[in-house]
């Protein structure tokens, strides 16, 4: 078989730690083999952002705006301790939240779904993707203790000098009282994101927030939604046959329970932290978890949804042989491979990440598993991370008759 031909590069953001090998791995048995992969290097690993201070990270952030698509390997966000281990010049910040903020975006987080795992939702057959509303409300707050009685008051001070007042709350004794905002223009970027999505995967879009009690607040969100989708999206959401609306949070979970799954559901910043949690946990695992990263200027980083794995990582430092999962991994590159094919015209490249897709699925659902998915599926014996890749690989040549 010839090789897959590329046009333009993927932004290839690296990792730390056992992800660091997982992707060498990947790129060595799944990748290389059958594609001239182009793709434009960045080492973000822990070593390399602080010989850099930092600044590859940026230039990353930087190639993912010119060339649209990336993939990143997990990366560590340095605490105290791993100042220590790598004797840093600095605590730099996470490079997932660097690339965010300068991509402005929203992020997808969708399950891998297959027969072996059965989610803990009986209903549920096809993967539910939580977008994440990643700007503002209480993680921007501002709080008081209120230590007894007075007056709190809402003011706001706009520009031309004229003061807005309201009463919050008239205290008898203590209490609590805190100042949240969001911003209509991250706002509507998050919605942006949301439909853009929704249309490129071919699902329902759902937005749900509490605009009953939150008139103002909530009700805003809601507005610039329905704005949004009715100036714009409507006629391709309409052409592709897909719907979009708005329900009330309370609504969408009860509906989200009874639901077959298969649509994506859009939320504010701290429901998405809740949900997400939720989704992923009833789904199986953090491994069989993948993540995506849209800008408003159509910009995508895919990435797996969990960490670097340190535990496994250790361990392998010690000789033995790891049977971390890779799947999550092996999806941000199918991810990333599918929208550069599709970007680029390339039906091959696109066609390629859709059968390693299948090729993994048929790997699992013959009983090939690492440790962490062998455990949730009960009663199979676990094999060794580079022993699943060449399960893999195997079928991926059998589904291009090279056998
Ligand atoms: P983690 O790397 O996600 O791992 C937590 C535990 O989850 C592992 O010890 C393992 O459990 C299980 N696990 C996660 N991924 C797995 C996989 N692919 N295969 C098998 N088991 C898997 O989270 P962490 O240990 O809290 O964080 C480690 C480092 O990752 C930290 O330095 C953190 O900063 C970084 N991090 C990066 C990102 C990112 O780049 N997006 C996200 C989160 C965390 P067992 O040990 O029980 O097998
Ligand atoms: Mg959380």
């Amino acid at each position: 078989m010839d090789k897959i031909r590329m046009t333009t590069p993927i932004v290839e953001m690296d990792g730390d730690e056992m992800t660091r090998i997982l992707w060498r791995m990947i790129k060595d048995e799944l990748l290389l083999p059958f594609i001239d992969l182009k793709t434009e290097y960045y080492d973000l690993g822990l070593s390399h952002r602080d010989e850099t201070d930092d600044v590859v990270t940026f230039d990353a952030g930087h190639a993912v705006s010119r060339l649209k698509v990336g993939v990143k390997c997990a990366t560590i966000t340095p605490n105290r301790a791993r100042v220590e281990e790598y004797n840093l010049k600095t605590m730099y910040p996470s490079p997932n939240g660097t690339i965010r903020s300068m991509l402005d975006g929203t992020t997808f987080r969708t399950p891998i779904v297959t027969g072996r795992l059965q989610p803990n939702v009986r209903t549920w057959k096809k993967p539910i993707t939580v977008a994440r509303h990643s700007y503002g409300d209480i993680y921007k707050g501002v709080e008081y203790r209120v230590p007894g009685p007075g007056l709190a008051e809402l003011v706001f001070t706009a520009g031309d000098g004229s003061v807005w007042r309201k009463t919050i709350h008239e205290f008898a004794g203590p209490g609590v009282l805190q100042g949240v905002h969001n911003r209509d223009d991250s706002i509507e970027s998050f919605a942006h994101a949301c439909f853009r999505y929704a249309l490129s995967v071919g699902q329902d879009l759902w937005f749900s927030a509490k605009d009953t009690i939150s008139k103002q607040y909530d009700g805003r969100f809601r507005e610039v939604f329905d704005a949004l989708y009715q100036t714009q999206y409507r006629p391709l959401f309409e052409q592709a046959g897909l719907t979009y609306f708005y329900t009330l949070n309370d609504d969408a979970v009860a509906r989200v329970m009874r639901s077959e799954g298969g649509f994506v559901w859009a939320l504010k910043n701290y429901d998405g932290d809740l949900m997400s949690d939720m989704i992923s946990a009833a789904f199986g695992s953090l491994a069989m978890m993948t993540s995506v990263l849209v800008s408003p200027q159509e910009c995508y980083v895919f990435e797996a949804a969990h960490g670097t794995v340190t535990r496994h990582y250790y361990r392998y430092l010690k000789g033995e042989t790891p049977s971390t999962n890779p799947m999550a991994t092996i999806f941000a590159w199918t991810g990333a491979l599918a929208k550069r094919g599709e970007l680029d015209g390339i039906a091959e490249l696109t066609d390629f990440a859709h059968r390693l897709e299948a090729a993994c699925l048929s790997a699992i659902e013959d009983g090939v598993m690492t440790r962490d998915i062998a455990l949730l599926a009960g009663g199979v014996e676990p094999v060794d991370s580079l022993s699943f890749l060449k399960a893999i690989r195997q079928r991926l040549e059998c589904s291009y008759n090279l056998h």
